[in-house]
């Protein structure tokens, strides 16, 4: 799961992480408000809006400003709010911008340059560690980085028993160039993303730009956080921070349902018990001349009401020419299945392409004259060959 910029923030803060601090605005009034209150807090001069929606290169795309007085918050707020914001990660589409953080400008001048850095951690799935990734070519994008300089990517490998080490703080710190005050600060920021990321159970914490100002703090300035999803069980809180304003409704009906879905873009929709059968399934839409629109492991206790669940989702892509529902009745009986498939075609009503359904297992027999006798246009088959074939009549 995706959170927003504003929420990572919170979560770094929580943690005692120095961020760049804001608060986040629906509307131009609430943003001007914030613009005065990070004045009188923080003695903010100038002040940054930013677009918050799950997707990185804002910068880019017009969704990070800068407001050189409260009026001009009120403005820029005004015009993002609502707008579809296209970035280099969001499709020509865009997305719609519902609310904007309104923050303090950290780039101000002192005594010193300000410094942008690239800070992430994920896991590495070959040692079964955590990492460390840094550069010091903060701010751009870290794939261009890695493109034309990836000698100035850094990793640091942390053993999840210990946690980050000072010596790897400091080492951190050191190969950033940092020295001074701001050596220090960093080291603390350092252990508190890394807090941050094991108290949140996240997969992926990646700060771009982390900032040295001008007067040697250390802070983030962006925040991308992924939360594991097998974690969140025991997150609650973190939980009621989802968005689903920014996921595909596809995606969050099927989740609703426990359904496991995946769109792809072929032209049959298939549902079936089993991540394994499944892919036995796509391949015989394969060979049998067509492609699969989708990947749906309905689980293993499919009855009248996923099978309907199922159905809705599939046809809701155009593209879907045939349908192809493929159950193994082991635990779950094929004929209460075949009741479910006949009971949920019934419901849906207009059903405009053909309907494979191949049933095998406990009670095969029966499911098949259930749906023969259904008087649908329903075709059933029992062997995987039977239904191939059939995919490949419908096709033609
Ligand atoms: P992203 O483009 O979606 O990654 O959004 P970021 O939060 O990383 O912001 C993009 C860029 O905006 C940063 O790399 C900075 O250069 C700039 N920026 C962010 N905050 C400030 C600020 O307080 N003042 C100024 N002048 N620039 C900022
Ligand atoms: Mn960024």
């Amino acid at each position: 799961m995706n959170v927003h910029e504003f929420q990572g923030k919170s979560l770094l803060k929580a943690y005692n992480v120095d961020i760049q601090e804001g608060f986040v605005a629906e509307t131009s009034d609430q943003a001007i408000t914030i613009a005065k209150q990070l004045q009188e807090k923080f003695g903010s001069r100038f002040f940054v809006i930013k677009a918050q929606i799950h997707a990185g290169g804002r910068g880019k795309g017009g969704g990070v400003k800068l407001a050189k007085s409260v009026d001009e918050v009120g403005e820029l707020a005004g015009r993002m709010l609502g707008m579809q914001l296209v970035t280099p990660q969001t499709g020509s589409e865009g997305k719609k911008v519902n609310r904007v953080l309104v923050a303090q400008d950290v780039y101000y001048k002192g005594e010193s340059d300000t410094e942008e850095f690239y800070i992430s951690i994920l896991l590495n799935r070959n040692t079964g560690r955590y990492i460390f990734m840094f550069s010091p070519e903060g701010g751009m994008s870290i794939e261009e980085v890695a493109e034309k300089s990836p000698e100035l990517i850094f990793t640091e490998e942390i053993d999840p028993g210990m946690g980050i080490l000072p010596f790897q703080a400091r080492n951190i710190a050191f190969k950033l160039g940092l020295s001074g005050l701001a050596y220090k600060n960093m080291q603390k920021f350092l252990s508190g993303i890394y807090e941050t990321f094991i108290g949140c159970d996240a997969q992926l914490l990646e700060i771009n730009p982390v900032l040295k100002t001008s007067d040697n703090r250390i802070l983030a300035v962006d925040c991308k956080l992924v939360l594991d999803d097998n974690a969140l069980f025991r997150h609650s809180d973190l939980l009621a921070m989802r968005d689903l304003n920014e996921e595909d409704p596809v995606d969050v009906e099927a989740g609703m349902h426990n359904l496991n879905f995946v769109k792809l873009d072929g032209n049959v929709g298939c549902m079936v018990n089993g991540a394994g059968l499944a892919m036995a399934t796509m391949d015989i839409i394969k060979l049998s001349g067509g492609s699969p629109a989708n990947f749906l492991d309905v689980g293993g206790g499919a009855n009248a009401k996923t099978v309907e669940a199922g159905f809705r989702i599939i046809l809701k892509d155009p593209a879907v020419k045939a349908i192809l529902i493929n159950i193994f009745g082991g635990i779950v009986r094929c004929d209460r299945v075949a009741n479910g498939v006949v009971e949920a075609y019934k419901s849906i009503g207009a059903i405009n392409v053909p309907v494979i359904v191949r049933l095998q297992g406990t009670n095969a027999e029966e499911a098949k004259k259930v749906i023969d006798n259904s008087g649908l246009a329903v075709f059933s088959a029992i062997s995987f060959r039977d239904a191939a074939e059939l995919v490949t009549k419908v096709l033609n």
